[in-house]
């Protein structure tokens, strides 16, 4: 009996090699630490890949059978490699223009911004618009002499800037900044406010100073009456965006792009890109629900699952309420620092629950743009009431983009009705120091950013940076889900320090739980024969180095489907 199985053994043993040897892999990797994200296989030793697809993964001994002369032999020389990385929810033109317009995210005060502003006017044609995203007042260490509720006004603007129109988003994208040009061509002035405002309602503001003229804050939808007045694009420059937005994923080991509000040009040119061989970031899209057209277009047809997993249209973005910067977050009480004031939807709920039935009948996904608790708690009202009106849709995976502040009843719901909240942990580090103002101490420490609590009611935490509003870099992200700390490293020991992930979840999060946000979980997001072979490259172990060493950790290679498409020289 012993002896008849350990001949089969044999034999089995042997006909597995003599046909593995007939299929050489095309790519092998080795020689540093691997973390695969499978519980059963935490870490490997080799990988080998064939064509586009991970063929085997495990230890040295069983990795012979792949090599022939034929293949490519990759030594991670004591790095580290895990699955490639998955941005959650970003905005992918918006990175490529942040790389093309005035980044203004590291400006510290007003007058450093018109500084910045005064260089590209120099080299500016006349007339033509100044374009800047990424400032946010809270983050200057020197106030501006006048504010009008908490923001600067346009007058040193418009001084540097008299002859081009100028046009500055916040950080948060829920604000825009204009100098007077910008102001004048777009009839924007005492007189016409009145009326203006009126026709916008309750989903946008345009702040006046004490004689009712316009400060150049314009909030939400208001931005709308001065960015109409932007010339569209040259085809060329948003081709440029693209190529610009594709080339800092690489750079940052972002293989996966989850896109959170795409519009029809948008994905006109993904095709485009696509049908010359040219995407090479894997795009999951989310149509902008600005555009009803658009979504009942793709109720009609359908879904669009890529069977070459590089375009994927199957989700809807709702954008339910504003920013918590630009107190435009919609809270349950008022704002701490605003009293008689708690923020406003910017659609209807309403619409949210008739989208997310249809969203139940035609197989998309609806991710809904929430950051106060107010529109948490709203937004999770309509999904639970498709929900129970679609007991068979199991699978729905409806997320929430933010989820960033929250009511304690709320957080076991996610857990409970399978909603994902598609968080960002990078936000932490930015705005935690000045959020305790907006919500005050209560709130922040039962309800802001509350991973390891959701986390434990059951939910899948999806992870990334919504850039352009934070810079794409996942590192900076990873270490703010797992120390809960500025990226000056303060305070010692982490914001609500119970609410940290561990770097196994903060790592999943990442990869393998934002594959599940994508319903894209069994072909990418960890290091297992028969998924796609995107891999990142880093110089140090991101799994064990200390805490204070984690933000100086690079991306050393990035790999998209077997290919090197990065190499940090
Ligand atoms: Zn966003």
């Amino acid at each position: 009996m012993r002896i008849t199985t350990l001949v089969f053994l044999f034999l089995g043993f042997g006909l597995t090699q003599c046909l593995e040897k007939k299929t050489p892999a095309d790519l092998i990797i080795k020689g540093g630490t691997i973390y695969t994200v499978e519980a059963g296989n935490p870490t490997v030793e080799a990988v080998a890949v064939s064509g586009d697809t991970i063929v085997y993964a495990g230890n040295m001994a069983g990795l012979s059978q792949y090599q022939d002369e034929q293949t490519k032999v990759i030594d991670l020389a004591g790095k580290t490699m895990t699955p490639g990385f998955i941005e959650g929810h970003g905005h992918f033109m918006g990175l490529g223009y942040a790389e093309l317009n005035l980044d203004l995210m590291n400006v510290t005060s007003y007058e450093e911004m018109v500084e910045k502003v005064k260089e590209a006017v120099a080299k500016a044609q006349p007339g033509q618009w100044i374009i800047g995203r990424g400032w946010h007042q809270d983050k200057w260490t020197k106030k501006p002499e006048k504010q009008i509720k908490g923001f600067q006004t346009h007058h040193l603007l418009s001084a540097a800037s008299p002859n081009n129109p100028v046009f500055l988003s916040h950080a948060s994208g829920h604000a825009g900044f204009a100098n007077a040009k910008a102001m004048q061509l777009a009839g924007v002035n005492q007189l016409s406010v009145e009326q203006l405002g009126k026709n916008l309602g309750e989903g946008g503001e345009i702040l006046l100073d004490e004689l009712g003229n316009p400060t150049g804050l314009f909030n939400e939808r208001a931005q709308s009456l001065i960015t109409q007045h932007i010339p569209d694009d040259t085809p060329e420059t948003y081709e440029r965006a693209l190529e610009l937005a594709m080339a800092a994923c690489l750079r940052n080991g972002i293989t996966s792009f989850h896109d959170a509000g795409v519009s029809r040009e948008s994905i006109e040119l993904f095709r485009k890109f696509k049908a010359a061989g040219k995407l090479n970031t894997r795009l999951y899209v989310m149509l902008t629900g600005f555009n009803s057209e658009l979504l009942y277009e793709w109720f009609r047809k359908g879904p669009e699952v890529d069977p070459d997993n590089l375009l994927t249209i199957r989700a809807i973005k709702l954008n339910c309420d504003g920013a918590l910067g630009s107190r435009g977050a919609w809270l349950l009480e008022p704002y701490s620092d605003r009293p008689e004031f708690s923020g406003m939807p910017t659609l209807s709920m309403d619409t949210v629950l008739k989208i997310s039935r249809e969203g139940l009948k035609y197989g998309f996904q609806v991710c809904s743009h929430a950051i106060g608790d107010r529109a948490n708690r709203e937004i999770l009202d309509r999904y639970e009431i498709a929900f129970s009106e679609n007991p068979a849709a199991t699978n729905h995976r409806y997320r929430i983009e933010h989820a960033q502040h929250l009511h304690p009843d709320d957080i076991p719901r996610f857990g409970k009705l399978g909603v994902i909240p598609a968080m960002q942990a990078i936000h932490l580090s930015s705005d935690r120091p000045w959020a305790i103002e907006r919500l005050g101490e209560k709130r922040i420490k039962e309800g802001a950013y509350m991973w390891q609590s959701l986390l434990k009611s059951g939910a899948v935490i999806v992870n990334g940076t919504d850039v352009p509003v934070e810079p794409i870099n996942p590192i900076a992200s990873f270490f703010a889900s797992v120390t809960r700390q500025t990226l000056k490293g303060e305070p010692e020991g982490g914001y609500e320090p119970a609410e940290k992930m561990t770097r196994g979840q903060a790592l999943r999060s990442y990869t393998l739980d934002a594959a599940y946000g994508a319903f894209e979980e069994n072909s990418k997001g960890s290091i297992k024969p028969g998924k796609l072979a995107d891999f990142v490259v880093f110089n140090k172990d991101l799994m064990t180095v200390p805490d204070t060493e984690i933000l100086s950790t690079e991306v050393s290679m990035t790999i998209l489907g077997g290919k090197i498409l990065y190499e940090k020289k």
